[in-house]
């Protein structure tokens, strides 16, 4: 409950989306489409969240067999034209697409404004405004101070759940047992190297690379690196983004995240160093960019009125309330920031067969307290290992749009998000694109 006090309103919605990354893009995207007045509000000057800002740009559309998730996502990479390129062996691989993040900065900006949702970013969602059991909005800390936001719904973006945590909404943090969340990573382009095409020689250089990158790691005069990544990067002479410096912290700890940042920076350059005397293919290597800080895989869960766990992405599940398919395994990446990921073990039991697909149910995004709240991205409701699933960005974009179209369903038919006819959600979502198939009949009973 927020104490009575005068704020100035910035700017009123029909649907209020806090975070600009990939959910709240195609979030703001899809309620304003289908008729709402939508507002966009994001805390830093660009769009596109993880996916541009902390340079991560593979986008993945099939179940290895097939490509079960169009919708937004096609729309994103159909506009994105040069900026994103299809993987040679799509469809039978998950990773299916990789682009620009520059240049879908600039396409992201182009489908709100086309769609007609009004931006505003460099402020950030502070607190919500509770009347009961309602939102109203939030607060917004601004260059010209506090204000509110207001919105009829409002859809909480942000990746960590600031909006839903603060209007009070319980949640999960963290593995079972001792709380941490997955491992983090600072992303970085490398350009400059000599393509080698992965020959014996090269690989072989690279492992003798390799190893004394492991045994001065051992000894505490290098820091920790994604093994299994590294060995391809180096045996190829690879230029393009690299995803190899991992870190582990808290999301929700500032100052942490500071470091953490600040740590990895000069980890890249580590690397770059000894690449650079070691292997002649990285004599000329240079870092054009990183992320403009670690990149954050998980953090707040917010509960909502079903959870996704690991049993119902590994058995492909059905849901009645289906908004989109799914397919990632369970992708850990080691919450001590050792590198290490059980996306690379391929055990039975973490991986889905090829050709198969959960849903995406709507109800991991809504919530029984604050009805006309809800959440998308990665911070829905999920278990740990759940999350390490739906956090794929094209998955977050499913979620984005269903929630985005019931929002404004629901506005427009005076009901609430959990009372929209999921029958008819499913089939304006069919209509706009999105693959949705087998779901099941609710149950009646
Ligand atoms: C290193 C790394 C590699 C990955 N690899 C892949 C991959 O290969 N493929 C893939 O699909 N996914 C991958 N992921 C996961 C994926 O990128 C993310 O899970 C996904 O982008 C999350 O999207 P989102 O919109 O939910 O959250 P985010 O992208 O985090 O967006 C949240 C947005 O909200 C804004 N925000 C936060 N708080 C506030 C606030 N209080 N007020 C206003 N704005 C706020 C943030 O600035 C941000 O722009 C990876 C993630 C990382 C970190």
């Amino acid at each position: 409950m927020v104490p009575a006090r005068k704020v100035p309103v910035l700017a009123e919605a029909d649907v209020l989306v806090c975070g600009g990354g990939t959910a709240g893009i195609s979030a703001a995207c899809c309620a304003a489409r289908h008729g709402a007045k939508v507002i966009l509000l994001e805390r830093w000057p660009s769009l596109g969240g993880m996916a541009t800002n902390a340079l991560v740009n593979i986008w993945h559309t099939s179940d290895r067999v097939k490509q079960v998730i169009f919708g937004f996502v096609q729309e994103a990479i159909d506009r994105g034209g040069s900026f994103v390129r299809r993987n040679a062996k799509y469809p039978t691989t998950y990773e299916t697409h990789d682009f620009d993040c520059e240049g879908m900065k600039v396409v992201f900006d182009r489908m709100l404004r086309d769609s007609g949702v009004r931006v505003f970013c460099d402020l950030k969602a502070v607190e919500s405004i509770i009347e009961g059991n309602r939102t109203r909005g939030v607060l917004v800390d601004t260059k010209t101070g506090r204000k509110a936001v207001l919105g009829r719904i409002v859809i909480d973006a942000t990746g960590d759940g600031d909006v839903a945590v603060n209007a009070g909404l319980p949640y999960d943090f963290g593995r079972p047992g001792d709380g941490r969340v997955q491992g983090m990573t600072m992303m970085f382009e490398l350009r400059g190297a000599v393509p080698t095409g992965g020959d014996k020689a090269a690989r072989e250089q690279a492992q003798r690379v390799l190893q004394t990158m492991r045994d001065l790691r051992d000894q505490g005069r290098f820091p920790q690196f994604n093994d299994r990544h590294a060995q391809h990067y180096l045996a190829n002479g690879t230029n393009g983004l690299y995803n190899l410096c991992p870190a582990s912290g808290d999301p929700l700890n500032e100052e942490e995240l500071a470091r953490l940042s600040a740590d990895a920076r000069a980890h890249v350059y580590a690397y770059l160093d000894l690449w650079r005397k070691e292997l002649p293919a990285f004599a000329g290597a240079e870092i054009v960019q990183m992320g403009h800080g670690i990149g954050i895989r998980e953090s707040r869960r917010v509960r909502g009125m079903k959870t996704l766990d690991a049993q119902m992405v590994i058995t492909a599940a059905k849901q009645p309330d289906a908004i989109g398919h799914g397919f990632w395994m369970i992708d850990i990446h080691d919450p001590t920031g050792t590198g290490y990921t059980t996306h690379s073990d391929q055990k039975p039991g973490m991986w889905l067969k090829p050709g198969e697909s959960y849903h995406i149910p709507l109800g991991i995004c809504l919530n029984g307290q604050i009805r006309n709240l809800a959440v998308v991205g990665r911070c829905v409701s999920a278990t740990h290992e759940g999350m390490a699933s739906c956090r794929l960005q094209s998955h977050c974009m499913v979620m984005g749009q269903g929630v985005g179209t019931c929002a404004a369903m629901a506005l427009d038919a005076g009901v609430d998000m959990a009372q929209i006819d999921v029958a008819r959600l499913q089939s304006v979502l069919r209509k706009d694109g999105v693959y949705l198939e087998d779901a099941p009949k609710p149950s009646t009973g």
